[in-house]
């Protein structure tokens, strides 16, 4: 098998896996719990978060835990929403979100906030003077991601900051880091407000975070016992060790393992780019990890199909768009059959090189022979 999506989603290491499995067999007693189990585990959980906080440089008070990125991205953004609606209802985002955003968007269009949609450039990056434009007194939150999902296209965060803050110097800024982090070196703290995922480093599914900046207030989406909690509920201990444990081994030797990608990816380029026919979508914003290729002539479905007959496994964008075109790849090049033809090859400092070989000889043996079909 060649797994090539890891962007869609990762396997778990194995002691990632045995400290999961560990928790659940040892320390089953409810955090939440008075007696001496419930304390052994509150004790865990209070040491994998000191770890998490050591990690990022920020204090244990400013992350809560959540099921993953499309919970912390709903927290940051509605929960900022309702807060700050006070000071003004415009709210922006770009145009190389996750759907999860866009999702969240048209959910706080229908409680009456105003959405603006800033511009890209060709190279996927934010259009600076679209951003100047669209970020006014009225603007409470700017969400931009760290790393497109689609392309790889990195955006440079802390630009962006000045930009905003110079406009509005009250306005926040939410990042969904999901595939930005355990890839290449982030700081969290360039942000008021982060998410992030498990099961896209390593990690177990069920399990991501949301790094809150201390001065702000969130307003709860979710209701349990306890007044004014973000996550009510019982802590899951096993996933919070587990995602801990991941983080710590996703952020070792990171420009190591970001080199190693970069070879693969360059191997990769140089092979495809004797098919005068395929266009790379990449600009020199993207990150190693994600390339992202548009077919022209074949239906990526069918292409993706004909892949997995010799166990090769890759996207078509990303794996929450279901088949719709890459938006991302509309948004860069405005050419509608580039969007709807895409095919994301996502890669692993764990890939082989033999395994870069073997999806190149199914990448050769699968186009010629769909291409002269057609
Ligand atoms: N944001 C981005 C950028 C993602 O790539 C993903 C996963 N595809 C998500 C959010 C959603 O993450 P989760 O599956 O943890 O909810």
């Amino acid at each position: 098998m060649v797994y090539l999506d890891y962007s869609a989603t990762t396997p778990v290491l194995p002691e990632v896996l045995d400290s999961y499995n560990k928790v659940t067999e040892e320390y089953f007693g409810n955090p939440n719990s008075m007696h001496t189990l419930g304390v052994k585990s509150h004790e865990l959980m209070m040491s994998a978060s000191k770890q998490i906080s050591e990690l990022f440089g920020i204090k244990e008070s400013e992350f809560i835990y959540t099921s993953g990125a499309t919970e912390a991205n709903n927290m940051a953004l509605i929960g900022t929403a309702l807060t700050y609606r006070r000071y003004g209802n415009r709210i922006v985002i770009s145009k190389m979100e996750h759907p999860s955003i866009y999702g969240i968007a048209k959910h706080l269009e229908k409680l009456g906030f105003v959405i603006d949609y800033v511009d890209v450039t060709e190279e996927g990056v934010i259009d600076f003077e679209d951003l100047k434009r669209k970020v006014t007194k009225d603007t409470i939150l700017v969400s931009i991601c760290a790393v497109n999902s689609e392309t790889g296209v990195r955006q440079p965060l802390k630009t962006v900051r000045q930009v905003i803050r110079k406009n509005n110097e009250n306005c926040i800024l939410h990042s969904d880091m999901t595939q930005a982090i355990g890839k290449v070196n982030m700081n969290i703290t360039d942000v008021d407000l982060a998410s992030m995922s498990g099961h896209k480093i390593y990690g177990p599914k069920g399990i991501g975070l949301l790094y809150k900046n201390k001065n702000l207030v969130l307003t709860p989406i979710l209701f349990g016992s306890e007044e004014g909690v973000l996550n009510p509920g019982t802590p899951p201990l096993p996933l919070i060790v587990a995602f801990s444990k991941a983080l710590r081994l996703a952020l070792k030797d990171l420009s190591k393992k970001e080199e190693q990608v970069r070879k693969y990816n360059e191997m990769i380029i140089t092979h495809l780019r004797k098919y005068p026919d395929i266009k790379i979508n990449t600009s020199k914003y993207c990150i190693p990890h994600i390339l992202n290729i548009s077919l022209m002539d074949i239906k990526p479905e069918t292409f993706i199909h004909a892949l997995e007959s010799d166990e090769v496994y890759v996207s078509s964008n990303t794996a929450c768009s279901h088949g719709k075109r890459s938006e991302s790849v509309m948004n860069m090049y405005n050419d509608l059959k580039r969007s709807e033809t895409t095919i994301r090859i996502s890669l692993s400092y764990m890939t082989l090189p033999s395994e870069v070989n073997d999806f190149l000889n199914s990448f050769d043996k699968n186009y010629e022979k769909l291409k002269n079909l057609k």
